[in-house]
């Protein structure tokens, strides 16, 4: 058969099999291995993987997107140099994500700007990228979520993906107030995650003021002894990144150290 005709029935056939990955490399991956004498195997082994990684490229993407992350950032893009109060070892070692397994809580202490949300979506990215669920939301679009789900009597179940996920980032713990109501409907979504899966957390707010911040001290006792039986707890001391070269640097500095006394 003429080549043109099998190239075309190829390119027919690939299409009804949705790969479109060796749709586009076939003609370049049929002359290299031509060119450079790769085996049979050679050849359809280098089109699978170039199909694969595409559709796993294309997996994560929609899967960061649905997951409700801000923006995308990675350990990379972190600069300790920036932040040197910050235990650096403690921080890359997370990153093998052996505590995903061990479903420890990972919490992020430190005033605004020094890099807690940062840290927790690149935690988030290559949980995704590892092939684990993962759900990003603040406290308060979490307990809007909560209090809907008492309120059609799904408060038990852990068929969402801010409950269920293999790693739920809970962002922005402390900005502002809940009341009591709100306060048990936190503590039964830490005790459901309890021992069964991850969750970080990211807060302003030092532990000692949990109290004032969700009014009644038996259920915020409660809720960190969960929290933090199983858990690494980073505290990040310093400056605000977004406020870089914007103050003079002892003005930064008061600024994050009252913050931190608030
Ligand atoms: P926080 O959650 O502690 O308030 P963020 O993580 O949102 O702070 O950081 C604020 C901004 O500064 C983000 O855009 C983040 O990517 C960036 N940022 C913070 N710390 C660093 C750092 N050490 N290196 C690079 N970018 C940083
Ligand atoms: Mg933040």
């Amino acid at each position: 058969m003429a080549e043109q005709l099998i190239l075309d029935r190829l390119s027919e056939n690939l299409t009804r099999l949705r790969l479109p990955r060796i749709k586009e490399v076939l003609s370049e991956l049929v002359l290299a291995a031509e060119t450079n004498s790769w085996s049979y195997l050679t050849l359809l082994d280098r089109l699978m993987e170039e199909e694969v990684s595409r559709k796993e490229q294309r997996r994560i993407e929609s899967v960061l997107k649905l997951s409700g992350l801000p923006w995308v950032k990675t350990l990379d893009d972190f600069d300790f140099a920036f932040q040197p109060g910050i235990n650096r070892r403690q921080v890359v070692d997370l990153f093998d994500l052996s505590f995903l397994e061990r479903k420890d809580n990972i919490l992020f202490l430190g005033p605004p700007g020094v890099g807690k949300t940062h840290l927790s979506v690149a935690l988030a990215v290559k949980a995704c990228q590892a092939g684990c669920t993962i759900h990003f939301t603040t406290m308060s679009e979490l307990i809007h979520k909560l209090r809907k789900d008492q309120e059609s009597g799904r408060i038990g179940k852990n068929n969402r993906p801010y409950k269920g996920s293999n790693l739920v980032v809970v962002d922005e713990v402390g900005y502002t107030p809940i009341d009591r109501e709100e306060c048990n409907l936190f503590y039964q979504f830490v005790a459901m995650r309890y021992e069964k899966a991850s969750t970080i957390i990211s807060s302003n707010k030092a532990f000692d003021e949990w109290s004032e911040l969700f009014h009644d001290p038996v259920i915020v006792t409660a809720i960190l002894d969960r929290l933090l039986h199983h858990s690494v707890v980073v505290n990040i001391k310093g400056n605000s990144y977004r406020l870089r070269n914007k103050l003079p640097a002892g003005v930064e500095k008061a600024l994050s150290e009252e913050v931190i006394a608030e």
